[in-house]
């Protein structure tokens, strides 16, 4: 049985073209040189390592390749700039203001600032669609404030964030403003070189590129601390060889991305909406989280009414899909194992736009990418209502409930 996938934003699958690319730089007889080293061979690594720079530049949109670092994860670009940020400049104060829909890469690593080195962190409401609003920021800036972190879309519920807007308000009070890039890249256009964003992160494997590599984006004349220290890698920004073969399949997916936006967005978007209109019309009792309009083309969050996300999960897992429950961050099936680990948390994001914990247990996220088809999504609207309409009936909840008020449970 083929995996229909819809689970993109946790990771995709390495697309062949970006494996192509790859290739070279894992082989015996291709291009295994340090990109420091003088002799030919590191130099036509090194050669690589700037063309697939110039590819992440062109979709970011990016003023200059130099301004792209690569790293190991978005994770690390995430505590790059933020760490990077305060170190730099906690002569100049330490509060720092963040959202509290941000993934855990931006809110643990803002913990860690707080609880170890005396930073202090605002992190500002979300209203029930999950954006943050610019006279929230401007009333949260105080005159030690360094930094402001806020995501460009969001992964659990794909909710666009104001970035322009936001970073305009860091940017008239001279703040950093960092972005967490990593679900919006390659997904929606970005122009960072005509945005007041001052940094970044993106991560490979949400684009169809290996696990293990990502990349910040620090605007010309931004000064942060380098987190790793040796060699004078990335211009003494990242110590470390640069991961060649992950960088080029970096760079080969933003370029493959940038070129087919244009198409891919809509067809993903065409499909997506199909998907949620379908299930919301064809199940009872089912509403969406996140923004209506403002969101990624191929993101939608459901709250099935009257059952359990983990339930409804397994069994389309049995039935072949593979999508993922709202509150177990990074887990695509939970179990009761998950449970007993003490993952069963509810979504931290669910809980900022104002979800009620019942709620929030019966939440599934649909993330479709570019291997998804129409067909998916016909047996996805097969199956799905006949999956809900089982669990339900095994629910006395649902026996009790009382009429819903759209009348349509
Ligand atoms: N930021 C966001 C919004 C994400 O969705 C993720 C991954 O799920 C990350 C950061 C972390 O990226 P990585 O898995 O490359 O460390």
């Amino acid at each position: 049985m083929k995996t229909v996938y819809f689970d993109c934003n946790a990771t995709t699958p390495v697309r062949p073209e970006v494996f192509e690319a790859m290739r070279p730089f894992l082989s015996a007889d291709g291009e295994y040189g340090n990109p420091s080293s003088l002799h030919t061979v590191g130099q036509r690594a090194h050669a690589a390592l700037e063309a697939a720079r110039e590819k992440v530049a062109a979709l970011l949109g990016a003023a200059d390749a130099s301004e792209i670092v690569f790293t190991s994860s978005g994770t690390e670009a995430d505590n790059m700039a933020i760490v990077g940020a305060a170190f730099a400049h906690r002569e100049r104060g330490r509060h720092i203001v963040t959202s509290a829909v941000e993934h855990h890469a931006v809110l643990h690593t803002c913990e860690y600032l707080e609880k170890e080195h005396g930073f202090q962190v605002t992190r500002l409401p979300v209203d029930r669609q999950g954006r943050v609003s610019a006279e929230d920021l401007k009333r949260a800036i105080r005159p030690d404030t360094i930094l402001v972190s806020i995501m460009a879309a969001n992964n659990e519920i794909g909710t666009i964030e104001p970035t322009a807007e936001l970073g305009a308000v860091c940017r008239e009070k001279r703040i950093l403003f960092h972005t967490d890039a990593v679900q919006a890249a390659g997904k929606m256009s970005l122009d960072l070189k005509n945005s007041p964003v001052d940094m970044a992160a993106i991560s490979g494997h949400k684009i169809y590129a290996p696990k293990g590599i990502g990349a910040l984006y620090i605007r010309r004349g931004v000064r942060l601390h380098a987190l790793l220290h040796g060699g004078a890698h990335e211009k003494n920004r990242r110590a470390g060889t640069e991961n060649v073969p992950g960088a080029a399949a970096l760079g080969a997916a933003c370029d493959l991305a940038r070129r087919e936006m244009p198409k891919e967005e809509p067809r993903i978007r065409a499909l997506r909406d199909r998907l949620e209109k379908g299930i919301l019309s064809g199940v009872p009792a089912v509403f969406l989280n996140g923004h209506p309009t403002e969101r990624l083309g191929n993101t939608t969050n459901l709250t099935f009414e009257y059952v359990e996300g983990e339930s409804l999960v397994l069994a389309l897992d049995q039935a072949g899909f593979a999508l993922k429950k709202s509150d177990l961050p990074g887990v695509e099936v939970s179990t009761g194992s998950a449970c007993a680990s003490g993952l069963l948390e509810p979504s931290h994001v669910l809980k900022a736009i104002g979800v009620p914990p019942e709620h929030i247990h019966g939440s599934v996220r649909f993330s479709l990418g570019h291997f998804n088809s129409d067909k998916d999504v016909d047996s996805a609207l097969e199956i799905i209502p006949a999956a809900v309409d089982r669990l339900r009936k095994m629910s006395p909840l649902w026996e009790d409930r009382a009429p819903s008020p759209s009348g349509k449970g």
